[in-house]
């Protein structure tokens, strides 16, 4: 009855454990939607992380973080995972950032993300001795220091003895070739910035850099230890392990001319509508238009006498192993599809593939085998 994604257990854990064991220091990511498991069983996943015998040389700290997104996750992970937690939003002095950081229960756990000098000195005036990492500014141009804010982050350290810094924080864009050079011109500044002595001064924790990449810069900056911070390639690096399924709810056999849906649309043809689990609620969305979009490609279609062409827009739902066509956009918890004349039409209650974003979708059930 439910949009459900299921998930192959021992591939799964398999391939945690294998990826785990690859990076030591390895940081999970878990936030937003879970990456579509959700953010509790993540967590609880992570610990079971933690307690693997991984090979690791002790002090490389494999998953004895987790990363959430936000703030507001803290409530998500705290129970079910025991370790430390560390935000990847920037601290600031407003908030939900300030309701955790006055949380004497959180104090040690929490590892802030820090960006701004001004920010820095607030945090520290509230929690002498609270944990933080420094994020540098990367091409990505979203948070973090300059090289001149860094510089300017030694005196502010010097004078609160307490603070705790656990490394410098770099998140690199996605892709977009090789992130070496610009990773060990960072690295430059972070060694100019004559940050306090001490283990924090030589961890960066690092995204999105692959593993020929990571080994590049290990050679390069032997003194200094990274850790991965990582999702998709964790939680989902191994598809084959992932399957998503909608359920037939009903089958009507439509004539054409037939009227149906919330906008009384008429059939342009003959064949079934098939009404499905999944929709807007779940993130079902609608896909790109199955044809071209430009003008002389919807003539072509319109001359084909194509489906797209009345406006039918391809769905992520698969029968046969071909993508169906959505009868209308998706309702809030189900789908409307069409199927033409000649394919095959499944039974109410059989089950169809899904393709989804599993970042951006909500499933009503989980089932780990
Ligand atoms: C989300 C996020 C990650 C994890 O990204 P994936 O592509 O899912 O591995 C890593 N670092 C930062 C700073 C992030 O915000």
């Amino acid at each position: 009855m439910s949009l459900t994604l299921t998930v192959d257990g021992p591939r799964w854990r398999e391939h945690l454990r294998r990826t785990a064991a690859a990076h030591p220091g390895l940081v999970p990511v878990v936030k937003g939607n879970g990456y579509g498991f959700g953010l509790g069983r993540l967590a609880r996943r992570t610990q079971w992380l933690a307690e693997q015998d991984l090979g690791h040389e002790p002090g490389a700290g494999t998953c004895d973080t987790l990363a959430v997104g936000t703030y507001d996750e803290i409530g998500e992970v705290a129970q079910r995972f025991g370790g430390s937690i560390v935000v990847l939003t920037p601290w600031r002095p407003f908030g939900t950032a300030l309701e955790a950081t006055d949380d004497d229960h959180l104090a040690e756990r929490l590892v802030h993300t820090v960006g701004r000098l001004e920010d820095l000195r607030d945090l520290l005036e509230r929690r002498p001795r609270a944990r933080f990492v420094l994020e540098r500014m990367t091409s990505m141009q979203r948070h973090g220091f300059t090289a001149r804010g860094l510089w300017s982050v030694g005196e502010v350290l010097r004078a609160h003895p307490g603070a705790r810094l656990e490394g410098v924080a770099m998140h690199f864009p996605l892709a977009h070739g090789s992130h070496t050079s610009e990773a060990s011109r960072l690295l430059t500044d972070v060694v100019g910035a004559e940050l306090p002595e001490g283990d924090g001064a030589r961890t960066v924790w690092v995204s999105h850099l692959s593993d020929a990449e990571l080994a590049g810069l290990a050679a390069r900056w032997p003194e200094y230890r990274f850790r991965s911070r990582m999702g998709t390639g964790l939680w989902l690096g191994e598809r084959s392990a992932l399957s998503v399924t909608s359920t037939v709810l009903d089958v009507h056999p439509l004539e054409r001319g037939d009227v149906f849906g919330y906008r009384g649309r008429t059939a342009p043809k003959s064949g079934h509508l098939l009404v499905v689990t999944g929709g807007t609620a779940h993130g079902i969305g609608l896909e790109a238009p199955t044809g071209d979009l430009g003008l002389r490609g919807r003539a072509a279609t319109l001359a084909r006498g194509g489906l797209d062409a009345v406006g039918f827009v391809r769905s992520p739902f698969s029968i046969d192993a071909k993508q169906r066509l959505f009868a209308e956009p998706p309702h809030m918890q189900a789908s409307m599809l069409f199927l033409p004349t000649g394919a095959r039409v499944p039974a109410v209650g059989d089950l169809l593939d899904v393709r989804v974003r599993y970042t951006a979708t909500t499933f009503d059930r989980v089932v780990v085998t």
